[in-house]
């Protein structure tokens, strides 16, 4: 085995595969070191949206399983339900495992090499390189793409900040009756009110249903019911098998730097899953090719490649990010607020957040700035108290 690579990727999501693939292009001699054996499951709805499809480095048609070119935002205790309709899906469905190993293939096609069953123990700098210690042995590197998601230790083990913030979320595989599977099939599903801050989703999958929910605050319990709840009113009776998954979404990103002793942090590893949504695969692909583009533009030089890789974040992901925070607080945060905005303008908001998914427009588009949503929480409560004493 090898043993000295340019850049060593440890974690083959779809921040890894990306970036990996997007080295391998390059010509630059890269490893990608998995901890799983691949292809390996991931709990995850497999939504894969317009803004992740315009970052797909390769053609992944073959592992969709369903396209969903409507979808649909109920607020279930007001009663309101919203649907949005575009001419290109606005989500797509896939199963993770065959998602990520079709982006991990094209990387490995182009000339990654790929080591599965290598759990990554510690990372160490020394000055032009760094040493990943595995159980298959010491390998060098240049740099490192830390790409090992949510609860990845690479970016702790060289000291860089971390500040996310890690929501629980329930993702349950169900195999449903053929009646009810195609009642739910083609739409892409939201349910706002099922549980205080957070919502519920109906991804249809080829053969059965991904059934999810999330919560902004960490309550497990309450998930569990929740999801029992959600069953019960998408009317899943019948249910022949479910499989019961939980994982977490980084939904605020690292304090930074993302990048510090020649390791670039990205996706799940960096906090890069959108906090409105828990959509994390855009901005995995995102940051993988921005890391790959920045060690490219850097010519692999320590300083350069810094200065490239924090630049390209500030200008993209992290101003849309802190939108997205903006709007999440107000979405989760003031449930009446989120109800009344939704009683008056609740199609016009729902077309905006589907542009956004469908990658057309962006959080910063929506001009959400403290300012904004100041005067919206003012103006609410105002006609709060004018209502209760008129
Ligand atoms: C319930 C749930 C539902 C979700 N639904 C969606 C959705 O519908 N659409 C969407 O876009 N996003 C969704 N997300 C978020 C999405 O799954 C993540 O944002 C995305 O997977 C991040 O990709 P990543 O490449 O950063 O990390 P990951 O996909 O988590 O990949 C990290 C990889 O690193 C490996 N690894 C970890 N530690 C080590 C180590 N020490 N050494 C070697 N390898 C290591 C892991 O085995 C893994 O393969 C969901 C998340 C959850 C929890």
């Amino acid at each position: 085995m090898n043993h000295t690579y340019d850049v060593i990727v440890v974690g083959s999501g779809p921040a890894g595969a990306c970036a990996a693939w997007r080295l391998a292009q390059a010509g630059v001699q890269v490893a990608v070191l998995e901890k799983a054996v691949l292809p390996r499951y991931k709990t995850c709805g497999g939504g894969i949206i317009g803004r992740a499809r315009q970052s797909l480095p390769v053609d992944v048609r073959h592992v969709i399983e369903q396209d969903c070119h409507t979808a649909l935002l109920n607020i279930v205790p007001n009663g309101l339900s919203f649907t949005t309709q575009r001419p290109t899906p606005i989500v797509s469905m896939t199963m993770r495992d065959q998602f990520d190993y079709a982006l991990l293939s094209a990387a490995q096609a182009g000339g990654a090499v790929v080591h599965q069953r290598c759990a990554v123990e510690d990372v160490s700098y020394h000055g032009d390189g760094v040493t990943v210690s595995t159980k298959m042995g010491e390998m060098k590197a240049k740099f490192v793409v830390a790409a090992d998601g949510a609860l990845g230790t690479t970016a702790r083990r060289v000291g860089m900040a971390d500040g996310r913030v890690l929501i629980p979320a329930l993702e349950y595989e169900v195999t449903v009756p053929h009646e009810l599977l195609d009642r739910l099939s083609r739409v892409a599903r939201f349910d706002f009110g099922i549980l205080p801050r957070g919502y519920a989703w109906a991804f249809p999958k080829r053969r059965h249903l991904s059934i999810g929910v999330l919560s902004m605050v960490q309550r497990e319990g309450e998930l569990k019911r929740a999801i029992m709840q959600y069953l019960t009113l998408l009317g899943c009776r019948d249910v022949t098998h479910i499989e019961r998954h939980g994982f977490v979404i980084p939904v605020r990103p690292r304090k930074g730097p993302f990048i510090k002793n020649r390791v670039l942090v990205v996706g799940d590893a960096a906090g890069f899953a959108d906090p409105v949504t828990g959509e994390g695969i855009s901005f995995a692909l995102r940051s993988g090719q921005q890391a790959a583009q920045s060690l490219l533009e850097g010519k692999l030089e320590e300083e350069p490649v810094q200065r490239a890789y924090s630049r390209s974040l500030a200008e993209s992901i992290l101003p849309e990010l802190r939108a997205g925070v903006l709007l999440a607080r107000l979405l989760y945060d003031f449930p009446r607020l989120r109800s009344w905005a939704f009683s008056r303008q609740g199609q016009r908001l729902c077309e905006a957040v589907t542009d956004v998914m469908a990658g057309r427009r962006s959080y910063r588009d929506l001009a959400l700035t403290p300012q904004t949503v100041f005067k919206l929480l003012a103006s609410h409560w105002s006609r709060n108290v004018r209502d209760r004493f008129a």
